[in-house]
């Protein structure tokens, strides 16, 4: 019999929400959300309601190591202590505030992560997709009020295969048809090069070229590393040209690739940076544009906001995040733990493995053609292997950063006994 929803109110108000979910069983779950949710993930067999570091539980009792990581948002682990416990203390005094008023906690934050990234301003937002708009902003404001482009002539420099949220503007410059088809019309001043490409890039370059956009590593793209120097070329061609670079970190950012933003790698630092995922320590939302003071200082009161954007209890959260990357070495551990599940996949040798690539513990293992990808994913998790396919049939292994070594020999264990399933 359905439960009308009356009657789910009186039960949350009289026994608590953690009862009244505590009693729903793991099918029910997933028929509520076939139901009423609408159908815009294509969602993993596997109903979660435990999680402890870089494992979770099921309602059954079975354990599965994530790899997913919430696309790499759970860097800390779930329900990290340290993050929790700032957290907690926080709902104790102020949570929400808007920016109508400073509070002590997002002043700090403010200035955490501008020196954390080495840049200079701020400008915090909620989720990825939003940083990415933010940074667009930016850049136009930028072009029209320093570079002098004319007005609604500015053209951002986008790359093949993108992925920087779900936005109808940030769809519209996709090269994915599954992202766009029936989302127009979409916003023009976009212009697409392949990826790793820097004469292409050079090219495409026009006087009304605000900026060039781009993830260093494109993740959702299959974990598609450029050439080697590549970064460091668009740098100097952005230089050339007094073009913006803005990288997009929101998922190869903090440590995921073993430093503390992939740009690192060749010094390649950027005029706006985009930030997100991880930044929540794996609690909240937490996003933010960072960058220099030339192109952050163009925002004038009321150009952009956000009412959750910068708030105290976000703020909190990300500052113990920051923390507990920094002193607790999430970079070594991200290139030690990477370098060892990159080899022992490699290792397995599994016909059905056409290659592992990948920096840090931002891991992508191909299969072949002929795999049945949808079979595979459900023999990951008969085997206790939470892992999505990215496009270009990449299976992606970006589990927490806190992940112990053990698992991730467990984590090699379990693949290959997925991979000898019948699929
Ligand atoms: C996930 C992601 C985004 C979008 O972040 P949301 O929080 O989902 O809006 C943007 N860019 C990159 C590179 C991402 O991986």
């Amino acid at each position: 019999m359905k439960r009308t929803a009356i009657d789910l109110w009186h039960d949350i108000v009289e026994n608590g929400i953690q009862r009244v979910v505590r009693r729903i069983t793991d099918e029910e779950s997933m028929a509520m959300a076939e139901e009423y949710g609408t159908h815009n993930y294509s969602v993993m067999h596997v109903n979660v309601v435990r999680g402890d570091g870089a494992r979770v539980w099921d309602g059954a009792g079975n354990e599965y190591i994530d790899c997913v990581g919430a696309y790499s948002a759970v860097a800390h682990g779930h329900l990290n202590p340290a993050v929790v416990k700032a957290l907690e203390a926080q709902l104790q005094k102020i949570v929400l505030t808007s920016r109508a008023y400073y509070t002590s906690e997002v002043g700090l934050f403010l200035k955490g992560l501008a020196e954390y990234a080495d840049l200079d301003m701020v400008c915090p937002m909620n989720t990825g997709a939003e940083a990415v708009e933010t940074a667009i902003k930016l850049a136009r404001k930028w072009a029209y009020t320093k570079k002098g482009i004319a007005k609604d002539k500015a053209e951002i420099i986008v790359c093949e295969d993108n992925f920087h949220g779900r936005t109808t503007t940030i769809v519209g410059f996709s090269s994915e048809p599954n992202y766009r088809e029936g989302f127009g019309p979409f916003t023009p001043g976009f212009r697409m090069v392949p990826f790793g490409d820097a004469q292409a890039l050079r090219k495409a370059i026009t006087p009304n070229t605000a900026a060039f956009l781009c993830e260093p590593i494109q993740a959702e793209g299959g974990i598609l590393i450029p050439p080697d120097g590549w970064m460091a070329e668009v740098r100097q061609i952005c230089d050339d040209n007094n073009v913006l670079l803005i990288w997009d970190e929101i998922q190869t950012g903090f440590c995921r690739t073993g430093r503390k933003f992939a740009w690192q790698y060749e010094d390649a630092k950027p005029d706006i940076v985009a930030v997100g995922k991880p930044l929540g320590g794996g609690l909240l939302p937490v996003s933010a544009a960072v960058g220099r003071l030339e192109v952050m200082e163009v925002f004038k009161p009321g150009d952009h906001g956000s009412t959750f954007g910068g708030n105290p209890l976000a703020a909190v959260t990300a500052l113990t995040a920051l923390a507990e990357m920094e002193v607790n070495d999430y970079a070594g551990r991200s290139t030690v733990l990477g370098e060892r599940l990159k080899k022992g996949l490699v290792a397995l040798n599994h016909p059905k493995v056409v290659e592992v690539r990948g920096k840090g513990l931002l891991v992508g293992m191909e299969v072949a053609d002929d795999v049945d990808s949808k079979a595979l994913t459900k023999a990951f998790v008969k085997n206790g292997i939470l892992t999505k396919e990215t496009r270009s049939r990449t299976f992606r292994f970006a589990p927490p950063l806190v992940v112990e070594e053990s698992l991730i020999d467990e984590i090699i264990e379990r693949t290959s006994r997925a991979l000898n399933a019948d699929c």
